[in-house]
């Protein structure tokens, strides 16, 4: 894949990049170490002013790098300022919170002298550089939600970010550069994907994070494997959006519309696989229809536009061809199903949705990356549960009922890293986000998403400093 700006809502390419030579990464690693060697004795005050600093730039940037993301990978210019805005968010919340969670521990006094020890605690430090691979589709906020945790721990950073948004990549090394940090200690790699695993496997990279597909997840986890060392992966996911008699039909279809298709449908949180109980399937889907049909696809600079183009040409063709597979296995196209008429040049797709739709269908098994909604309609709770759970995936999931009981056998039983109550998945800084299955595993934000690279130190101490051990 050529390092390239391709503006999706046209498919010209405005701009390409070379990739970095064996020389430049070798550089590039060697600063990693020497910064990672002095910025990991460097204070948690030191820290939070630099991210806070970085956070203050990204806040004037904001029209700026918006306009950079929407150009490269189409999102509308509104979620592009959202999501710099979000980014802006997480970093002011780790500035003021990584200190407390990365506090010392104390086991209990009774479990030291158990242990034979007089005195012990548990701290965590930092682990070395990390390589970060990422995704195109939330440009900013996937490296962010990396970046922020992993320097306040003390790590230093590597980008490898997707070939498709290179300006976006060298505008977050030059955005921590500007902001003071220590050279070296945030950079990009602007390489293929195929230099990935010779970084990886370099002594001086301690630990991994990946957010992508599942090819991408498998094959930096297993040369992370044989190199033993330290992963996350943020995989794909088919979320399921569950609703039941009781909830309000109104505003479950309104949300949907917005769940399925935010980030024109290219978002791995997108409620996929809609799941509706019986009783309410024909009002739910007449709603939820009329939503999607109503939703403007078009330039995404536009302010007023809801769905702009997918990313890519391939990824367009992906999608058309789960529809198509569909199609022929006898799903129904209650809305789009194609490209619009109406944007000739670019990626459009129209908004989506198939009903129908039986296991032997591709849509049932993989992700939908783009604007396309399945339907399906159950008799009850169970069956619900037992669609909702029939996937490889389970990154999050969405519940859509008053019913304390059926929401306490949700929040039980659906396989997945998120359940979402009366409401669509989002990520916020201080909840943990991840999935289980192949989805991946480990956990981002909160204060499992800065623990997950760092060296989960016991220090013990058999005789107190001050007395001198006995003859
Ligand atoms: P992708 O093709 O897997 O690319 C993601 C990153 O991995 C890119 O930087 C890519 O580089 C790199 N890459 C691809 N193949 C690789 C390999 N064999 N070895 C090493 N690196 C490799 O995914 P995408 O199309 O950009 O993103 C869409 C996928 O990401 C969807 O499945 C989506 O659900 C998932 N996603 C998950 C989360 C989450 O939090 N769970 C969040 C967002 C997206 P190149 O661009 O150079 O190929």
């Amino acid at each position: 894949m050529p390092i390239a700006t391709i503006n999706p809502a046209t498919g010209e390419t405005l701009q390409t990049f070379e990739s970095l030579g064996a020389e430049e990464i070798e550089k590039r690693l060697e600063r990693a170490r020497t910064a990672f060697e002095t910025y990991r004795t460097t204070g948690f005050d030191e820290r939070a002013e630099l991210l806070r600093r970085a956070a203050d730039l990204l806040e004037k940037d904001q029209e700026d790098i918006a306009r950079t993301v929407t150009t490269e990978m189409g999102k509308p210019i509104a979620a592009a300022r959202a999501e710099a805005a979000k980014c802006v968010k997480a970093m002011r919340w780790y500035a003021e919170h990584a200190e407390g969670l990365l506090a010392d521990e104390h086991p209990s006094p009774a479990d030291v002298e158990d242990s034979g020890g007089t005195k012990a605690y548990v701290r965590y430090r930092p682990l070395g550089p990390v390589l970060a691979v990422m995704p195109w589709n939330f440009p900013l906020w996937q490296v962010i939600r990396f970046a922020a945790p992993a320097l306040m721990a003390g790590n230093t950073g590597l980008l490898k970010h997707a070939s498709n948004v290179p300006r976006t990549a060298l505008y977050l090394e030059d955005l921590f550069r500007r902001a003071g940090y220590p050279e070296g200690c945030f950079q990009t790699l602007l390489i293929g994907s195929g230099a990935v695993e010779g970084v990886l496997r370099d002594p001086r990279v301690a630990a991994a994070t990946l957010t992508g597909s599942e090819p991408a997840g498998r094959s930096v986890a297993s040369v992370a494997g044989d190199e033993i060392k330290k992963t996350v992966l943020e995989l794909g996911g088919s979320d399921p959006y569950l609703v039941l008699p009781s909830a309000d039909i109104a505003r479950a279809a309104e949300v949907a519309v917005t769940a399925r298709t935010q980030n024109n449908g290219q978002s791995c949180i997108a409620a996929k696989r809609f799941i509706v109980h019986r009783d309410v399937y024909d009002e739910f889907t007449r709603l939820f229809v009329d939503g999607m049909k109503a939703l403007k696809v078009g330039d995404p600079m536009d302010d007023s536009t809801d769905v702009g183009p997918l990313s890519s040409e391939r990824g367009r063709a992906d999608l058309e061809e789960l529809v198509e597979d569909a199609r022929k296995h006898g799903a129904t196209v209650l809305c789009g199903g194609r490209r619009p008429a109406s944007h000739p040049a670019g990626w459009f797709y129209e908004p989506t949705v198939l009903a129908d739709v039986t296991p032997r269908m591709r849509v049932h098994r993989e992700e939908t990356f783009g604007p396309v909604a399945t339907l399906y309609k159950v008799a009850d709770l169970d069956q619900a549960i037992e669609v909702a759970n029939d996937t490889a995936f389970g990154l999050s999931s969405n519940v859509w009922t008053r019913d304390e009981e059926e929401q306490e056998r949700c929040a039980r039983d659906l396989q997945a890293g998120g359940v979402y109550i009366n409401g669509m998945t989002a990520s916020h800084p201080a909840m943990p986000f991840g999935g289980v299955k192949r989805s991946g595993y480990g956990r981002e934000l909160s204060g499992h998403g800065i623990r997950e690279f760092c060296n989960v130190t016991t220090v013990w101490y058999g005789t107190p400093p001050d007395v001198p051990a006995a003859e």
